[in-house]
């Protein structure tokens, strides 16, 4: 019952899985393609280089192995960047998956916990957003999550996949160790952008939008420490073995900051002046995004632990300091 298959297990969120699995007694296999993971942030772990699309490699495993469950962490997650190129979004957070699902079932493997998002929900009605809040994403992104949670409700009628679907909010802060943490290419991404304005000469930040409907005019959303996230994974791991039922649950603190906030928990933390300039709206970006965690927490026992921004920005630029040393 140990061993975790973890795709997409050297980039971010799974890499801190991949550590937080193996420190409970778990086997993490990790299974990435390298294409935006890293093979140092999974140092001392197996690792199998390949594409959640590769049916034969994948079913090769799931038999040769004893897979109790499969986490997802391999898709792509750039909201702009789906708006531009949607069939590379579709092609593998959606088509991919369903390689990964097809060899999971003809080998008999039939735990999934599905890395989903807020984006599912689009402009919400009303927040804090609970789980049965209207489903209406506005980017491809979010369509493609959205596709797969529909798509795994299907496959467990079918044929007894059971899976915990998280929706996590706004991902942030890194490992207090200093090893792993946020390396996308290109970042976009607020926390270490605002990080990078202190370390990097050239680079300035720039808030999109000064007039949304909130206290100061720029957006809020819900930042949770990448830790947390990875603790609830672990819950969920245990639930749907001890439960053997599928659910969906939201990720998030409960508590919004706006950008300015944000701006100004690093000064606080950093002791620096982020270099910042104010531009327009991005698109897509509702005014607030604030989640309600109260089913993750009453069903899977789950409470974060590093809920104060300022602790999610700490580690972050411990992180981020660490990551300009080595070059990452
Ligand atoms: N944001 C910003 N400048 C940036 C990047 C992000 O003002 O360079 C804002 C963005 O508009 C959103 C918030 O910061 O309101 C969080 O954005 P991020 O891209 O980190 O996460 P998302 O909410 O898109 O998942």
């Amino acid at each position: 019952m140990k061993e975790i298959l973890v795709t997409g297990g050297a980039g971010y969120i799974g890499s801190h899985v991949v550590k937080m699995l193996a420190e409970r007694g778990y086997h993490p296999i990790v299974f990435d393609s390298l294409e935006n993971g890293f093979a140092e942030f999974v140092r001392g772990h197996e690792l199998v280089q390949g594409n959640i699309g590769d049916y034969a490699l994948l079913a090769d495993i799931f038999r040769k192995r004893n897979i109790a469950c499969v986490m997802n962490f391999a898709s792509y997650i750039a909201v702009g960047e789906s708006v531009q190129l949607p069939l590379k979004y579709y092609a593998n957070n959606v088509a991919n998956t369903f390689e990964l699902f097809r060899a999971m079932l003809d080998s008999g493997v039939k735990r999934f916990i599905f890395s989903s998002t807020a984006a599912v929900y689009g402009y919400p009605e009303e927040v804090p957003i609970r789980e049965n809040a209207k489903l209406s994403p506005i980017n491809p992104y979010g369509r493609t999550k959205l596709m797969i949670e529909q798509a795994l409700q299907d496959i467990d009628a079918a044929s007894g996949m059971k899976f915990i679907a998280l929706r996590y909010f706004n991902a942030a802060g890194a490992d207090p160790g200093g090893n792993i943490g946020e390396s996308h290419t290109p970042e976009t991404h607020l926390i270490p952008l605002i990080l990078r304005s202190i370390l990097e000469d050239e680079y300035t930040i720039t808030v999109f939008g000064t007039d949304y409907r909130t206290h100061d005019g720029t957006c809020i959303r819900d930042y949770i420490h990448v830790n947390d996230l990875a603790d609830a994974h672990i819950l969920a791991l245990e639930t749907l073995v001890s439960k053997g039922e599928s659910a969906v649950y939201n990720l998030g603190n409960g508590r919004g900051f706006t950008v300015r906030e944000v701006i100004d928990a690093v000064k606080r933390v950093t002791g620096k002046n982020p270099k910042v300039k104010e531009g327009p709206r991005r698109p897509g970006d509702p005014d607030v995004l604030v989640a309600s965690s109260e089913e993750a927490m009453a069903e899977l026992g789950w409470k974060p632990q590093m809920a104060e921004l300022e602790t999610i920005v700490e580690t972050a630029w411990r992180w981020e300091r660490q990551r300009k040393r080595k070059g990452w």
